[in-house]
């Protein structure tokens, strides 16, 4: 068989890119409900890309794209989480010739950026029509390949493998495949809130929930005029990141902590203070994530980076808190937690520097073992019951659009007061 020359093939009109997704196949009768959730995050991720289809097919994804569009609606859909990998590949007649020249033409293009030492053919023919097995399938289409590049076969460990898939509604071929967000889909899990600094830990814990379905609100405390605007504009940077990672926007809850914290500030002993501001911020956040739908609180605390983050203090500040407390990034080092910022693209925005209001009249020595009585006998001190209450209820709620780590805070809007107003 002499396979045709690649111009026979006609692979530029469009591209096919295969989606896999793996811990939904764990999930029993939901499953349904997990794939309708990844099929509408992947739409929410193609938004703006133009002329592509979504379908689904046989426990897996199909998104249809221009051939123009290709790379760009591929690196969309790596973001989008429940998606383990994907592969861009070429739809193709389901005919042995037609499959052969385009599987060397997928390679020769895999050639051109770079050298390959041996490749396999592995094929899944789910068309039993077909008249051929997939093992004489994947011999035919490698021999093919061997006349045309003369490239070595591995048939145990290739450096790649050329998948060839033979349905019954899609016939392609592909060469690549490439990690995609792996986790849950987003919403899958339910919905927490963030506390939300402008330092490199928070977004990176928040990132870290969605992975594990969680759709995320955010919340953050400020304190002008001590703390200034760019601090906040970092902040709504942030979540703007964290709403591309979540294909939808996040509501970012802005808390003026002024007042509290200058209550603390004069009324409790300096070694106190970082856990006491920590206390009050768990007791808004949990008003705050009950009157938006949020089941637990999130948070960027690493075990043991600062005082504020032994075992002692999280459970002195947890105490104060109404719902869990999830810390996503307890055990991780901080060259690990730096990798992930890199790759969320947050932490371009979170070396700016800026002043978090706990850092503000804080002593050089906190307390590292803060008891719960030492914080609750601080805290029967001060009347901060009716200013918790307050800042709670007086919080802005604003909607940050999904947005790259160079957007600026244009994409955010300011929504309205807190629902707590009402109340
Ligand atoms: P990050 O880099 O996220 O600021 P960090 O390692 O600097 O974390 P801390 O500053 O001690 O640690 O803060 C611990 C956690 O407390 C943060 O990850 C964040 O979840 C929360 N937090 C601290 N300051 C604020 C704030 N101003 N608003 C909202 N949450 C905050
Ligand atoms: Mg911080």
């Amino acid at each position: 068989m002499t396979p045709p020359t690649p111009l026979e093939v006609n692979a530029e009109a469009e591209a096919l890119i295969v989606l896999r997704h793996g811990e939904i196949f764990l999930k029993g009768d939901n499953r349904h409900h997990f794939e309708q959730l990844l099929v509408r995050n992947a739409r929410r991720a193609l938004t703006g890309i133009p002329g592509v289809t979504l379908e689904r097919a046989q426990g897996r994804c199909f998104a249809r794209v221009p051939q123009a569009q290709a790379a760009r609606a591929t690196s969309a859909l790596q973001r989008v989480f429940g998606i383990s990998s994907l592969s861009p590949a070429i739809p193709c007649p389901p005919a042995l010739d037609a499959l052969s020249a385009v599987a060397v033409h997928a390679l020769r293009g895999l050639l051109r950026q770079r050298a390959i030492r041996s490749f396999k053919v592995a094929t899944r023919r789910s068309d039993k029509r077909f008249p051929l097995p997939s093992t004489a399938v994947s011999s035919q289409i490698g021999a093919a390949i061997i006349d045309a590049l003369g490239l070595p076969v591995d048939v145990h460990t290739p450096e790649v493998t050329v998948g060839v898939e033979i349905g019954r509604e899609h016939c392609f071929v592909f060469v690549e495949r490439l990690p995609g967000g792996g986790g849950l889909p987003v919403g899958s899990t339910g919905e927490v809130l963030l506390l939300l600094s402008g330092g490199i830990d928070s977004p990176v814990a928040g990132h870290l929930m969605q992975k594990r379905g969680c759709a995320v609100q955010a919340i953050y405390f400020h304190s002008p005029p001590h703390t200034g605007p760019r601090a906040e504009d970092k902040v709504q940077r942030l979540a703007a990141r964290l709403a591309l990672s979540q294909q939808q926007p996040v509501a970012l809850h802005v808390v003026r902590f002024t007042a509290i914290q200058e209550l603390i500030h004069a009324g409790a002993p300096a070694e106190l203070l970082v856990v006491l501001y920590r206390r009050a911020m768990m007791r808004v956040a949990s008003v705050v994530a009950r009157s938006c739908g949020c089941t637990a609180l999130v948070t960027g605390d690493n075990l043991g980076q600062v005082a504020s983050q032994t075992l002692e203090n999280l459970a002195c500040v947890e105490d104060a808190a109404e719902l869990p407390v999830l810390r996503p990034l307890l055990t991780y080092d901080k060259h690990e937690t730096v990798a992930l910022a890199e790759r969320l693209g947050s932490f371009e925005i979170s070396i700016e520097p800026h002043l978090d209001c706990c850092s503000l009249f804080v002593p050089r020595h906190p307390a590292t073992r803060v008891s719960l009585k030492r914080a609750a006998t601080a805290e029967a001190a001060l009347a901060l019951a009716p200013l918790l209450e307050q800042a709670a209820r007086e919080a802005q709620i604003y909607r940050a659009l999904p947005a790259g780590s160079s957007a600026s805070a244009r994409n955010i809007f300011r929504l309205s007061q807190s629902p707590l107003v009402a109340k």
